[in-house]
C-alpha cells in the first residue's frame, strides 16, 4: 500500500490552504518489521512538514512586516538572500526578504531592512574595509588589479582573524560589496 502525509495550513484569516503531500511510503506487510514507519520514514516525515511548516510562518512573517511599521507605506522590494535556518528536524532554506528603509525613515540609518533579522538567530556584523587615499588614484587606473587585491585581502583577514580561538574559533562565511 501507499501511505501518503498530507499539509494542510489554514491561515490566521481562516483561508484555507491546499492539501500538500509531504512524503509518502510504499509500505509492503511481509513481516513484523514492516508494520509501522520506519526511523528513516518518521524522519523523512517530519523533516518535511518541519520545512513546510517553517516556509509558511516565514511567509506570514514578512508579508505582515512588508509595510513600514512608521507610515504604514509599502516599502519597495531590494531583492532577496538565502539563508539556512538549522531546526531540530533537519535544516531549512530560506528566502530571506530585503526591503528599502521607508522614505519617512531618517536618512542616515540603515538603508535597507530585512524582516527576518528580528525573527531568526542569525548573527551578523557589518565590517567596513577602507583604502587609504593615496590608492584611490591607482585604483582608478588599475580597477580590476586593485579591487582583486582588495577582495582577496579583506576575505583573508576576515578569515584568519574569525578561525583564531581567541576570536570567534570559527569559520565565517560574508557577503562582500564594493562600495565607492
Ligand atoms: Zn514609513
Amino acid at each position: 500500500m501507499r501511505v501518503s502525509i498530507l499539509l494542510q495550513i489554514t491561515g490566521d484569516d481562516g483561508t484555507i490552504g491546499p492539501a500538500e503531500e509531504m512524503t509518502a511510503f510504499e509500505k509492503t506487510t511481509e513481516r513484523s518489521e514492516d508494520l509501522g514507519l520506519s526511523i528513516a520514514e518518521g524522519k523523512a516525515m517530519l523533516a518535511a512538514v518541519q520545512a513546510r511548516t517553517v516556509l509558511a510562518q516565514a511567509a506570514t512573517w514578512s508579508q505582515q512586516r512588508r509595510c513600514c511599521p512608521a507610515c504604514g507605506e509599502r516599502r519597495r522590494s531590494k531583492g532577496s538572500y538565502p539563508l539556512v535556518f538549522r531546526t531540530l528536524y533537519g535544516d531549512v532554506e530560506l528566502t530571506s526578504p530585503r526591503l528599502h528603509r521607508c522614505p519617512c525613515q531618517p536618512a542616515d540609518g540603515p538603508a535597507t531592512v530585512s524582516p527576518f533579522r528580528d525573527l531568526l538567530p542569525v548573527p551578523y556584523f557589518h565590517v567596513v574595509f577602507t583604502m587609504p587615499e593615496p590608492i584611490a588614484a591607482i585604483a582608478l587606473q588599475n580597477k580590476r588589479v586593485v579591487y582583486d587585491i582588495l577582495f582577496r585581502s579583506t576575505a583573508a583577514s576576515l578569515r584568519t582573524i574569525a578561525a583564531d580561538p581567541r576570536h570567534l574559533g570559527a569559520e565565517i562565511g560574508f557577503v562582500a560589496v564594493l562600495h565607492t
